[in-house]
This record gives C-alpha cells, sequence and structure tokens, in this order.
C-alpha cells in the first residue's frame, strides 16, 4: 500500500494564506505591516535562491521587506554594526541573516547579536535555551513547520517512539525538542550512532536531516510510520533529492513528505509566521 502524501506545498500554501489575512487586519486597523530583513552576504548561488524565494513570500502576505546584500569580503565589525542598526529600528521586527556566511565571520557572534525577539530563524541561545525549557519563544523554523506537517496527519504522537537523524543546532536537536515537548520518546542518531538501521525500524516518526541522496532504505522504515524527509540534496543529473529513498520508503510508511515539496515550503512559511510573531510582540510591548 502507499503512504498518504504530506503535501508541505499545500500546507505551507494554507499557512501563507492565514498570514495574508491577518496582516490585511492588522493593516486596515491602521497598524504598520510586519517587516523583515534579510541580510545576504557573499554570492552563494543557493542562498541567493533562498533569499529570493524568501523576499517573495514577504511580499506575497504584504510584509514589509528589506534585502540587505554586502560583499563577500564584509568584515565582522560591518555585519555586527549593521544588526545593532537593525534591532532599533522600529519597522524591522525580523532579522534573518542567511547562512552559511564567509569564513572572517563567526556564525555563533552574529546570531547573538540579533535582538532575541528579532530573532525570526530561533537560532539565538535565547530561543534555543526556551525551547529547551518548554516556554519557547521564536522557535526554529524547519522543525517548528514539521510540527505543523505532523498535526495535519493528525496522528496521535504523545507516547510515540521518534528517532531524529542529524544533530544539528538547526535541524536535529531543535527537531528532538519538539518531540519531546509533544511527549515522542525520542532516539537522536549521528555519524557515529552504533545499529542505525535497528533504531530506524523501531521509529514511529522518522525524521531524516542527514544530507545523503536517498539514504535511509525501504527496509530500514516500520511499517506505518510518519516519514519526514527534511534533506535537499541536488543530484549530478540537477535534479533535487532527499535523505529518504522515497519509491521504496512510500511502500511502507502510512505518511511521507515529498522532496521537493514537502518541508522545504514549510520552512519559508514558517518564517512568515515567525516575523507576525515577532510583529505582535514588538507592537503589544
Ligand atoms: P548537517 O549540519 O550537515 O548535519 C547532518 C547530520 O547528519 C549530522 O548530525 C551528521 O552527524 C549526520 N550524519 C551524516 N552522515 C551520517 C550517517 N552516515 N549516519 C547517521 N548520521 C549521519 O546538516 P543540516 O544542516 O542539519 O541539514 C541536513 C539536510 O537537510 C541537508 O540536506 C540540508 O540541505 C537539508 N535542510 C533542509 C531544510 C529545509 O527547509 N527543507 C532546512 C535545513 C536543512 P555528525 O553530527 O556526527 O556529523
Amino acid at each position: 500500500m502507499s503512504a498518504n502524501l504530506l503535501d508541505g506545498k499545500a500546507i505551507a500554501a494554507d499557512l501563507r494564506n492565514s498570514i495574508k489575512t491577518e496582516v490585511e487586519a492588522i493593516t486596515t486597523s491602521g497598524q504598520r505591516p510586519p517587516g523583515l530583513a534579510v541580510i545576504l552576504v557573499g554570492d552563494n548561488p543557493a542562498s541567493q535562491v533562498y533569499v529570493r524565494n524568501k523576499q517573495k513570500a514577504c511580499e506575497e502576505v504584504g510584509f514589509l521587506s528589506e534585502l540587505i546584500r554586502l560583499d563577500p569580503d564584509t568584515s565582522q565589525e560591518h555585519l555586527l554594526s549593521l544588526i545593532d542598526d537593525l534591532n532599533h529600528r522600529e519597522e524591522i521586527d525580523g532579522i534573518l541573516v542567511q547562512l552559511p556566511l564567509p569564513e572572517q565571520i563567526d556564525e555563533e557572534t552574529v546570531i547573538e547579536r540579533i535582538l532575541p525577539t528579532k530573532d525570526v530563524d530561533g537560532f539565538h541561545p535565547y530561543n534555543m535555551g526556551r525551547l529547551v525549557l518548554r516556554m519557547p519563544l521564536l522557535r526554529p523554523c524547519t522543525p517548528k513547520g514539521i510540527m505543523t506537517l505532523l498535526e495535519r496527519t493528525g496522528v496521535e504522537l504523545a507516547g510515540k517512539d521518534a528517532v531524529i537523524i542529524g544533530q544539528s543546532n538547526i535541524v536535529g536537536r531543535p527537531m528532538a525538542l519538539e518531540l519531546l515537548m509533544a511527549r515522542c520518546t525520542i532516539t537522536v542518531c549521528h555519524s557515529k550512532t552504533k545499529d542505525l538501521e535497528d533504531k530506524i525500524r523501531g521509529a514511529d516518526i522518522l525524521v531524516a536531516a542527514v544530507g545523503r541522496p536517498n539514504f535511509v532504505q525501504g527496509s530500514w522504515v516500520k511499517p506505518g510510520a510518519v516519514v519526514i524527509d527534511v534533506g535537499i540534496n541536488r543530484l549530478d543529473n540537477g535534479k533535487l533529492c532527499g535523505d529518504v529513498d522515497f519509491e521504496a520508503v512510500r511502500e511502507v510508511a502510512d505518511w511521507i513528505t515529498p522532496v521537493p515539496g514537502g518541508v522545504g515550503p514549510m520552512t519559508i512559511a514558517t518564517l512568515l509566521e515567525n516575523t507576525l510573531q515577532a510583529a505582535k510582540l514588538h507592537q503589544v510591548s
């Protein structure tokens, strides 16, 4: 039997529509629209595409959107002073520094400089710490978007065994915290994990964030599992594929996300959701 498709493209479109409606209500009441500033340092081709998509999404829902492009040899001091300016600007609710940054700039220092209530990526230690303590404020976009996808399956999460492959700061770790908060029992795997396949076979909920094309095999997946594929890998033929062998795994799982059209669009829609949330925080304070 073939798994149900968890259609991130359609669910993200619903989310964007409801954000657009809220923004219309905000501006009709005479308040300013939410504002997002995106900083792109250098000319990494993948980053240029991500930034363009984020800007387009902002414009569609009626946000103020500002793109700041900086030379690849920009100094850390210059970037930090730009962030200080944006932290002070009232019409800017969210600041996103597109990663990766050139090697002369330290990512952690830059992320920590962003005002936590403007940290719409949710990567600041303040926001990560709040997630650890089960009092989330701005939550990392990809894991939060995955929680929205999981909600749409109607599958009860409490008590389920969840396995996450990958322990990065932007996906694996916050994903584990989200699923723990939903009262799953979690296992986080990485490149040093023993008996990986056996651990994956125990998963009711499987999140693959490895960065290796078609890594998860059909025979590793528990029948009836919910499989979330975070991976974005470009093959030699130019096509995109995920970290899960989609054709094989869809025969075993109950739910599966496609690549493209699964987690990717949810990440961007969740960035908009976070920016709206930040705007509400700023307008009441
Ligand atoms: P990352 O920082 O490179 O982390 C990859 C993780 O996979 C690491 O924890 C690594 O283990 C683990 N790993 C590598 N090989 C493994 C193996 N053979 N067995 C078990 N674990 C293994 O990557 P990331 O930033 O989390 O991204 C992961 C993927 O998701 C990439 O394809 C990325 O493009 C994609 N992504 C998509 C979105 C989206 O919106 N759809 C957002 C972010 C990322 P170690 O820690 O031991 O090295």
